[in-house]
């Protein structure tokens, strides 16, 4: 199988040299020429695997110059017992009769950016290999907060890489930060920019396209790629889990094979909730994708009206790593639905030199034959999380609480009360004064304090990742100006 240019289909790469590049060099982001096909007698099977057999299987439909045998060590590794603290890895919990959870947060820091980045490093040190490729691997990364971390866990000491991450300075939670500063390993970097999120992403893809620094670096045996979700190794392994909790609701008797269910996801850069569509699109049962975004709902009124305008306020939200003006997936999509990179270059084009596009009526009906939206602010998120805590004794996180709240609200609108699944993207724990907060808790522990404490309010137990940061040294207090970040990555691999 080939991989393509969302901006030239004459650009034609194998698996593992789009893994190694990431973003084209036109700009374009790659995808797979085609997307493989699932029967439902193939999904049944699947059933009776574990996670990882589950992953291994599915992501070879996708990697064909990868062995079965290759791709289940990775799974092995990745979602084990030394990374994740369950085995299903992405358990599916009921909420209500036609309400579920998929919790993505059980790995190595508590959110679901680790489901791909525990995997991505096998994935891009094989191919790596594959492609003869002899340079150490720099990997930059621009992060609103969960990426980061879980990029520095997935590459902390992995041979012939080295991780640099930008997070932007005042714009993550102190348990966020706290995570990156404190990174070990030997291979690691962390520096904070003066700016919010998508000004260092700006940075970051800045770097990427500076052809000067590219050939200065090469001479210093690196070159860079990205584990942002532009590159599609962190895509793929975020498909196995719709095709999981699929599989997870046919073993519990929830649905009976072939019934649909919908996907509410919590979204950014349009990274998970596009793995959702792969699924569909590869056979999985699923009707509507509920796109759900805080207050810098630049994707609801797209899928609403065919505009995407970023030219708009940006709000730091108790969301943050969903307050995002320019989810880069969306090109993805574009391209999925348009069938023409010529149509997806002049969108692009158009954002990069006005922040704004409008897509042709057929476009957009495709977008709203397959997606709904919606948007909530931090207020009606908190009011989401008291009520779930006091009514279910479930308790979410702020950004899990944004899908529940957009989810309400689309089931009043439509009365459609299709079984549903939430995506969970990180522990409650992670966002401890939020949703302390939202408990009615104004008052909070100083430092890591707040763990326990919110502990206290709930009985829930702290995940272990979290509560072993108390008293770990900080290790970066590095912060730049965006306009200086090329001068750190060069003085980062010197
Ligand atoms: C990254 C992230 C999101 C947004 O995911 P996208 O793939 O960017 O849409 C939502 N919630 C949390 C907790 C995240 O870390």
């Amino acid at each position: 199988m080939y991989y393509v240019s969302t901006r030239d289909s004459s650009r034609r790469l194998t698996a593992s040299q789009a893994i190694v590049e990431g973003l084209s060099r036109d700009g374009g982001l790659y995808l797979p020429e085609e997307i493989p096909q699932l029967t439902m007698d193939e999904i049944k099977a699947l059933a009776a695997l574990s996670y990882p057999e589950r992953a291994a299987k599915l992501m070879k439909l996708y990697l064909d110059e990868f062995t079965g045998e290759e791709l289940l060590g990775f799974a092995k590794n990745a979602y084990g017992p030394a990374k994740f603290d369950t085995p299903a890895a992405a358990p599916v919990v009921k909420l209500t009769e036609n309400t579920y959870i998929q919790e993505l947060w059980h790995g190595p820091t508590c959110a679901f950016k680790d489901m791909a980045l525990q995997m991505l490093p096998y994935l891009l040190t094989a191919s790596l290999k594959k492609t003869g490729e002899e340079k150490t691997v720099c990997i930059l990364v621009a992060t609103s907060g969960d990426t980061g971390k879980a990029a520095l866990e997935g590459f902390r000491d992995v041979d012939r890489t080295k991780i640099l991450v930008f997070y932007p300075d005042g714009g993550v939670s102190e348990m966020q930060k706290l995570q990156m500063v404190t990174q070990e390993g030997k291979n690691v970097g962390v520096c904070a920019v003066r700016g919010n999120f998508d000004d260092a992403q700006t940075g970051v893809k800045r770097i990427f396209s500076d052809e000067a620094l590219r050939e200065e670096l090469a001479v210093r045996g690196y070159f860079l790629s990205s584990a942002n979700s532009i590159n599609w190794g962190r895509l793929l392994p975020q498909i196995v889990y719709y095709v999981s909790a699929y599989c997870d609701l046919l073993n519990a008797g929830a649905v009976s094979a072939g019934e649909r269910v919908n996907f509410c996801v919590p979204t950014g850069n349009f990274g998970n909730i596009l793995s959702g569509f792969y699924a569909k699109k590869m056979g999985v049962p699923i009707g509507r994708l509920i796109c759900a975004s805080n207050e810098n709902n630049v994707l609801t009124d797209f899928i609403r009206t065919g505009t995407y305008d970023r030219n708009r306020p940006f709000y730091q939200t108790a969301s943050p790593s969903m307050d995002i003006l320019i989810s880069s997936n969306l090109e993805r999509l574009l391209s999925l639905l348009s069938g023409s990179d010529e149509e997806v270059r002049g969108y692009m084009q158009r954002l990069s030199e006005t922040g704004k596009y409008t897509v042709s009526d057929r476009v957009l009906r495709a977008v709203q034959a397959e997606f709904s939206c919606g948007f909530c602010t931090d207020a009606q998120g908190a009011q989401t999380i008291g009520k779930t805590f006091r009514e279910k004794q479930y308790l979410l996180d702020t950004h899990t609480a944004v899908a529940c709240t957009v989810l309400d609200a689309y089931r009043a609108e439509t009365g459609d009360e299709t079984l549903t699944v939430v995506e969970s993207t990180a522990s409650p724990f992670k966002f401890c004064a939020s949703v302390l907060d939202a408990l009615g808790v104004a008052e909070h522990a100083p430092g890591t304090g707040v763990l326990s404490q919110l502990t206290a309010e709930t009985g829930r137990p702290a995940p272990k990742p979290l509560a072993s940061l108390a008293g770990k040294p900080v290790r970066f207090g590095q912060i730049t100006d965006k306009a200086d970040m090329r001068a750190v990555v060069a003085e980062f691999l010197r």
